[in-house]
């Protein structure tokens, strides 16, 4: 998806590509052609609604870059309602061929083993969540351990202005920190015995995802076990664990002594999103959304994305990049698409029109800066490259809650058409001015 965006982003700005893709001397777990851009599970882009959903306004962006994976998209779409949804073969095989016909393009069917020398010249490195084990160590051993994650455990995460902060409240556990912020930097919402054995009892009873086949190989790390897991292994566990009620007051109730605590942590710079920290879950998606709103203060919860633990590559992108998407310690080597943590095909996608164009105007000997954080390419590379907190990275779909708010525009849930439209045509604007630029 990103490498076959930034080979046309490329060579329509008339600058050579070779893309080397490994796919036909060596497979994935999960392609099953040859085909670039192929969709790998489902067939949908998802909405396609431009005016009140993140990634509707994602395909807008998009397609006034002229991009091929959504001019291939709308050509092979199928009925969907307001999603975009698309023949994937017949969408895989119209990218390959109009990539294999370009004649800036060069198609290599290799795979690279090693992070390229500075003798390539400017070089993408999108080689996804399936990116081979040997590329793989070669970032390893040019980063550091902790810097490339095989697995994601993604713990829901939360639109701040949809809690209840008459029943959460604001307190780091024994008030720890230098600063009032590091002092007040979790959200807790607290349980009393009861709720907390209901919690427990529909976690149990809740449905799950089931492990594919080829990710059953890979153990999970002990500190990141789903809440469920954690569960079946002793009803306290989660007490003693990520819910522990420790160090804490509630001023809502400063006499009454929580059971059990949920802390909630800022996840972006902003401080529109918060992840429930510790709750990497594999309860289906509904699920989720119903045992999570048990939770005092989550009644209402409205979440800018549900949790999940996949077999997964990314790196810590906001410690390895800097704001052109570039390796800081090697600034010819861009990465793009799901490998710099953001997730889901456009997503990906749109990372390698981004990584393409930046790398052009670099050629060019005219950089030009990423796109402000009011539009949603802007507010996806602002997030992976400084925007979330390095320490929790996880990947990240586009969602409104990664846009700085609109003046003067109400809050809550009744005013949620108004607000959205606000941020879609303010991105508009913005983004195409930074097209323009
Ligand atoms: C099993 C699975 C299911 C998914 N389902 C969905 C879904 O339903 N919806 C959704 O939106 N997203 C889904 N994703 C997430 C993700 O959005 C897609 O995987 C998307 O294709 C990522 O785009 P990409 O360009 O980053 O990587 P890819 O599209 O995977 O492209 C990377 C390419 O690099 C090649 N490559 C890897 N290593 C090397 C190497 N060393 N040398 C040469 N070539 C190499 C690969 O063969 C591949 O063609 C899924 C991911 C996985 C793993």
């Amino acid at each position: 998806m990103a490498g076959s965006e930034a080979a046309w982003q490329i060579v329509n700005a008339g600058i050579p590509v070779i893309i080397h893709e490994m796919r036909g001397k060596v497979e994935t777990f999960a392609h099953q052609t040859t085909d670039l851009a192929e969709m790998v599970c489902s067939n949908s882009f998802r909405s396609d609604d431009d005016e009140s959903n993140a990634v509707g306004l994602l395909h807008w962006e998009m397609r006034a870059a002229n991009s091929l994976i959504m001019e291939m998209g709308d050509a092979h779409a199928l009925p969907a309602g307001s999603a975009l949804a698309v023949d994937r073969d017949a969408f895989s095989a119209a990218v390959t061929k109009r990539l294999t016909n370009h004649p800036l393009v060069t198609i290599e069917r290799d795979e690279i083993t090693q992070i390229p020398s500075d003798e390539w010249g400017q070089t993408i490195i999108a080689t996804g969540p399936l990116t081979s084990q040997s590329l793989a160590a070669s970032i390893l051993d040019q980063t550091d351990q902790a810097s490339l994650a095989f697995f994601d455990a993604i713990a829901p995460i939360v639109y701040a202005d949809s809690i209840d902060m008459s029943k959460a409240w604001m307190q780091s556990r024994y008030d720890k920190g230098d600063t009032e912020e590091e002092r007040t930097a979790y959200l807790n919402c607290p349980m009393d015995k009861e709720t907390y054995e209901a919690f427990i009892d529909a976690l149990l009873a809740s449905e799950k995802t089931e492990f594919k086949d080829w990710e059953k190989d890979t153990p999970y790390f002990d500190g990141c076990l789903p809440i469920e897991v954690m569960a079946e292994r002793g009803r306290e566990t989660l007490r003693f664990g990520p819910m522990k009620p420790v160090g804490l007051t509630n001023p809502h109730q400063p006499d009454v002594k929580a059971y059990a605590v949920v802390q909630l942590r800022r996840d972006n710079a902003l401080g529109t999103l918060f992840n429930i920290v510790g709750f990497q879950t594999k309860m289906k998606y509904a699920e989720q959304a119903r045992v999570l709103s048990m939770i005092p203060g989550l009644e209402n919860a409205k979440f800018a994305r549900l949790g999940g633990i996949h077999r997964n590559t990314f790196i810590n992108s906001p410690t390895l990049l800097d704001d052109q998407m570039r390796l800081k310690s090697r600034p010819n080597i861009r990465f793009a698409g799901q490998i710099t943590g953001v997730e889901g095909y456009v997503e990906s996608a749109a990372m390698g029109l981004l990584a393409g164009r930046l790398a052009v105007a670099e050629a060019m000997g005219k950089p030009m800066q990423s796109p402000q954080n009011t539009t949603a390419m802007g507010a996806l590379i602002t997030h992976i490259t400084g925007g979330a907190d390095a320490k929790t990275f996880q990947p990240m779909n586009v969602n409104f809650g990664l846009f700085p708010p609109v003046d003067n525009v109400k809050g809550g849930r009744r005013n949620r058409a108004t607000r959205y439209k606000e941020y879609t045509d303010r991105a508009k604007t913005d983004w195409t001015a930074w097209l323009q630029s």
